[in-house]
C-alpha cells in the first residue's frame, strides 16, 4: 500500500467523529424537494454543498440553475491529462417525513442509537454524499488528488430529476468524464458490497379496442357482436406464448446476450426463487423456464399488463356488451432494445392479430432506453477492487430491474457510463419513517472511496 493511501485512510479514521458531526449538520437542513414551503431550505442545502466543495479545494464551484431546484457543480482538474476524470453524482434533496408520528426521534435532529444514525436523508443520500466528500478531504489534506474530479449534486432526484436531462444535455462538455460514480444504489446487505452495472428501459402503451358505437344489450347482441373486452383479452393473452416468451414480432431481435460468465456472477446473488416467493406471497413463480427469476427481472425484457378497463364494474349486475376496452401495457427493456422499435413491434402484432370485428389504436405514453456499463472498464474494475479492499471480499454484480433517469441521460448526452454502488442498506427505511444509516458500513464506504481514487492512479 502506498504511503499516501495509508495516510488518507489514517486521516479518515482519526477524523471520523467530526465527519459524523458535519453529516448531522447537513441533515439539519430539511431540503424536501417536493414541498414549495421548503424551497429556501433546498436552496440552503445547495449552498451547504457548494461550501463543502470549496473547503475541499474544488475549483469552479457553482450553484447552477435548472428549470427547478439548482444543481451544484465543482471540479478539480489538476491531476494531469493522463489521469482519469471521475464524475461523482449525488443528490442533496430528501423525501418528506410524514407520517411524522411514526418517527422515534426528530427526523432532522440526527440521533445515534446503537450502530445507526437516524434522520431523514441519512441513507438516501446525504450520508453517501458526505462519504464521498470526506474521502476526498482525507486525500487532499494528506497529499494531492491522484485523479481529476467533477461533482454533480442535484436537488430534484426525489421528484424524478425532472429538469436534469435538459441540464445534462446543455452542459455535456462540462460533465465529460471517463466514468461516473453514483453511490445512490446501495448494497444488498452490510456484508455484501454491490456494484450495479445495468438498468432496464421502458416502453409504455395504451391499447384501446373499439366495438359498437355504444354499450349494447347483451341479450339482443351477445353472440353476434365481438365483445371488445373479450377481443382485448384475446389479444393480450396472445402476447406471451406458453413458455412466457413475448410474441411481438422482432421483440427479441436486439436483446444483448449475456455470457456464461455474466450469468455465473448473477448466480452469486442471494435472490433465490425462495426469496422471490417470500417477497411476493405468490403461490408459485412464473416466467421463462430457461432463466432464473433474478435473470428474468434483470437481463430479460418483459411485457406487463398494468391495468384493464371496460364495461360495467360497479356493484350488482348489468347485462351489457361494452363499446370499448382499454389496457395499459408496459415493456421493461434491456440493452440494446430501442423503445421506438418496440413500439413498431407492438403495432405490427396488433395488425397481424386483431380481428376484423373490432377497431383498435395503440398510443405510446412513455419511452426510456436501458443502460449498461461494461464490467471490464476502468471504473468498474477500480470500484470493485476498492470494495474488496474495504470489505475483504469480492463485491456482487447486479443489473437493476428498474430505470434511473440520470444514468440514462449521462450515457445518452455525455457518453458517460455510471458505476452504481453505495452504502445504504435495504433495511435503512429510505422514504419511510425512521430512516437510518448503518455507521460501520458508512465508515467502510469512506475507506472504499479513498481506495477507489488510488486504484485509478
Ligand atoms: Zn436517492
Amino acid at each position: 500500500m502506498t504511503d499516501a493511501r495509508q495516510a488518507a485512510l489514517d486521516y479518515a479514521r482519526q477524523n471520523n467523529g467530526r465527519f459524523l458531526d458535519e453529516l448531522k449538520e447537513f441533515l439539519l437542513i430539511p431540503s424536501i424537494s417536493t414541498s414549495p414551503e421548503y424551497k429556501s431550505d433546498v436552496q440552503r442545502a445547495a449552498e451547504w454543498v457548494a461550501a463543502q466543495l470549496r473547503s475541499l479545494g474544488m475549483d469552479n464551484v457553482q450553484i447552477m440553475p435548472t428549470g427547478g431546484h439548482p444543481a451544484v457543480y465543482g471540479e478539480q482538474l489538476k491531476a494531469g491529462k493522463e489521469a482519469p476524470t471521475v464524475l461523482i453524482y449525488g443528490h442533496y434533496d430528501i423525501q418528506p417525513v410524514d407520517p411524522i408520528e411514526l418517527w422515534t426521534s426528530d427526523p432532522f435532529k440526527a440521533e445515534v442509537r446503537g450502530d445507526n444514525l437516524y434522520a431523514r436523508g441519512s441513507s438516501d443520500m446525504k450520508g453517501q454524499v458526505i462519504a464521498s466528500f470526506k474521502a476526498v478531504e482525507s486525500i487532499v489534506r494528506t497529499s494531492g488528488l491522484p485523479v481529476n474530479l467533477k461533482w454533480l449534486i442535484e436537488g430534484e432526484e426525489e421528484i424524478g430529476s425532472e429538469h436534469l436531462g435538459e441540464f445534462i444535455r446543455n452542459h455535456a462538455k462540462m460533465l465529460k468524464a471517463d466514468f461516473c460514480i453514483n453511490p445512490d444504489a446501495g448494497m444488498i446487505n452490510s456484508d455484501s458490497p454491490t456494484i450495479t452495472y445495468g438498468l432496464r428501459g421502458l416502453a409504455y402503451f395504451e391499447v384501446r379496442v373499439h366495438g359498437p358505437d355504444r354499450d349494447l344489450h347483451s341479450g339482443l347482441f351477445g353472440g353476434t357482436v365481438h365483445n371488445p373486452a373479450q377481443a382485448l383479452a384475446e389479444l393480450i393473452a396472445g402476447m406471451h406464448d406458453k413458455k412466457g416468451r413475448i410474441t411481438l414480432p422482432g421483440f427479441y431481435d436486439n436483446v444483448r446476450k449475456s455470457s456464461k460468465e455474466e450469468r455465473a456472477e448473477i448466480g452469486r446473488l442471494p435472490t433465490t426463487p425462495k426469496h422471490f416467493l417470500k417477497q411476493t406471497g405468490v403461490p408459485a413463480l412464473w416466467g421463462e423456464p430457461d432463466y432464473t427469476p433474478e435473470e428474468r427481472v434483470s437481463i430479460r425484457p418483459t411485457l406487463e399488463v398494468n391495468g384493464l378497463l371496460s364495461g360495467f364494474t360497479g356493484e350488482g349486475s348489468k347485462t351489457v356488451l361494452p363499446a370499448w376496452a382499454m389496457a395499459k401495457i408496459s415493456c421493461r427493456l434491456v440493452p440494446n432494445q430501442d423503445p421506438s422499435e418496440i413500439q413498431k413491434s407492438m403495432v405490427r402484432y396488433m395488425k397481424e392479430n386483431a380481428p376484423k370485428s373490432i377497431r383498435w389504436e395503440v398510443k405510446n405514453l412513455n419511452n426510456a432506453g436501458a443502460a449498461i456499463t461494461e464490467r471490464d472498464s476502468i471504473g468498474v474494475r477500480a470500484m470493485s477492487e476498492a470494495l474488496e479492499q474495504s470489505w475483504g471480499k469480492r463485491p456482487l454484480f447486479k443489473r437493476e430491474g428498474g430505470s434511473i433517469g440520470v444514468v440514462v441521460q449521462l450515457q445518452k448526452y455525455v457518453g458517460v457510463e455510471s458505476v452504481l454502488t453505495g452504502f445504504g442498506l435495504p433495511e435503512d427505511n429510505a422514504h419511510s419513517p425512521n430512516e437510518k444509516l448503518h455507521l460501520p458500513t458508512w465508515r467502510k464506504g469512506i475507506d472504499a472511496f479513498i481506495h477507489l481514487f488510488y486504484n485509478l492512479k
